[in-house]
């Protein structure tokens, strides 16, 4: 038995005897018991009152002191009240951290929204608040679709590729340009992160623009001055003679360089802001190949040998005006960097059976060092930028290359060995590749 235990029959026994003695000694046994019994129903009495301001206790307010009292109840008050005491502790030292992680999550800047498995909101930070005009105290427990029902976020939710993020143009701010991603945690649950990019987006714009007005504001004069000089410097006409015509010849040639990174320069822009050539359209790819092919022939002027192989005649579905451009670049290097006498084969396969499609340009030329390869496709970056002045090339070709590729869904690959030769392939999904 538990020392409480023992303690209070031990208080019962010596009440029930403090009573029985004294009234023994003046009365008969029975009056003694009586007044033993009354003694020990009084100490019930007690107790019941005790047990009674306990359930009061546990049944009134959290903050309500503890009640203070004698013996067991003592000890049992003075249990619960360390008890109370402890909890309490666990609880400010629990919430405390909460806040805290709360007040850095409101601080943050970038939007939060931390939703279920069946896309209910859990959380919403203030940030996120006002980028989808969504409120903490009404919208949680929501199903975040039936607040953001743009297409292009259910689609972003429902394909499940939260490894890319979504540039979603807000419909609910005007002008607001939001970089959206989900990213998974937890049991089943997952945090909408939001970043407002609209100035970003803003001076990217202002930045293609200013390159796009330039190119065209120089377009003009520069068809004036190599016109005019194409027309001073020709063999002849007699306007000019000796050093002069040699200069005027130089003029001409630089400013029809100047025209063809002019040109490229317009078609970045317009394949950026997503204008050229946006229908999408069935291209046959033969003959589109054919003419790239007398293109390129006409470029070489017989001083390479250059095939074209075409596994499976098919169709690519996309802008044929912009394919062409890819595809011509392609193989306009190919000529560029290869020195006469080289081979160079233009060729498309299909045939594999899984739907997808490739156009692969290889040359014998000069090849590429390894640790060039990752920077091919950006602008204006040459190997060597004299080679690429000496052909004729803009520095934008490639990066053109990769721009209608992305716009198409496929991909460039590059394989090259210096000295040994290139091999360019363009890789299209299954979902571009048509049969013919
Ligand atoms: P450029 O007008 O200078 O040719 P591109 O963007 O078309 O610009 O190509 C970028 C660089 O990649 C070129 O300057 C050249 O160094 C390299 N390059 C492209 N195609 C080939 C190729 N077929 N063989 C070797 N180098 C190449």
């Amino acid at each position: 038995m538990s020392s409480v235990w023992l303690r209070a029959l031990g208080w019962l026994l010596c009440i029930a005897a403090g009573v029985y003695l004294p009234v023994r000694i003046f009365y008969d046994a029975w009056w003694a018991l009586i007044a033993a019994g009354g003694a020990l129903v009084l100490l019930l009495g007690w107790h019941l009152h005790q047990l009674g301001r306990l359930i009061r206790w546990l049944r009134g307010p959290l903050d309500a002191p503890l009640p203070v009292s004698r013996g067991v109840w003592d000890i049992a008050f003075a249990g619960l009240h360390r008890r109370v005491r402890m909890r309490s502790g666990e609880q400010r030292i629990l919430s405390d951290t909460l806040e805290s992680f709360t007040q850095a999550a409101q601080a943050l800047p970038d939007g939060i929204v931390a939703f279920n498995r069946h896309r209910q909101i859990i959380w919403i930070n203030a940030r996120a608040e006002g980028h989808f005009q969504l409120s903490a105290e009404t919208d949680s427990g929501q199903a975040l679709t039936n607040l953001i029902r743009h297409p292009d976020f259910v689609t972003y939710l429902d394909a499940g590729r939260y490894e890319e993020a979504l540039v979603f143009h807000s419909d609910r701010v005007d002008g607001q340009t939001l970089l959206l991603q989900v990213i998974p945690y937890g049991n089943e649950q997952n945090l909408l992160l939001s970043r407002d990019i609209s100035q970003i987006e803003r001076l990217e714009t202002m930045r293609r623009d200013f390159i796009a007005n330039v190119s065209h504001e120089l377009k003009t004069p520069l068809t004036v001055v190599a016109g005019f000089a194409e027309m001073l410097a020709d063999d002849d006409a007699a306007y000019a003679e000796g050093e002069a015509k040699h200069y005027l010849g130089l003029i001409y040639e630089q400013s029809t360089r100047m025209q063809r990174l002019i040109e490229d320069l317009l078609t970045l822009s317009a394949l950026e802001t997503g204008g050229a050539g946006q229908a999408e359209e069935r291209v046959e790819l033969e003959p589109l190949l054919r003419s790239i092919l007398a293109e390129v022939q006409a470029l070489s002027g017989g001083r390479h040998e250059i095939t074209l192989s075409i596994d499976t005649p098919a169709c690519v579905s996309g802008s044929a005006a912009e394919l062409r451009s890819a595809f011509g670049n392609l193989a306009s290097n190919a000529v560029r960097y290869t020195p006469a006498g080289g081979r160079i084969g233009l060729s498309w396969r299909a045939g594999r059976g899984d739907g997808r499609g490739e156009f692969a340009v290889s040359d014998s030329g000069i090849g590429i060092a390894s640790q060039h390869l990752p920077r091919l496709t950006e602008r204006f970056y040459r190997v060597d930028r004299s080679r690429s002045r000496e052909t004729g090339g803009t520095g934008l070709g490639l990066a053109i290359v990769k721009h209608v590729l992305t716009r198409h869904q496929a991909v460039l690959d590059v394989h090259s060995e210096p000295g040994k030769g290139s091999t360019f392939i363009a890789r299209f999904p299954p979902c571009r590749v048509l049969s013919d």
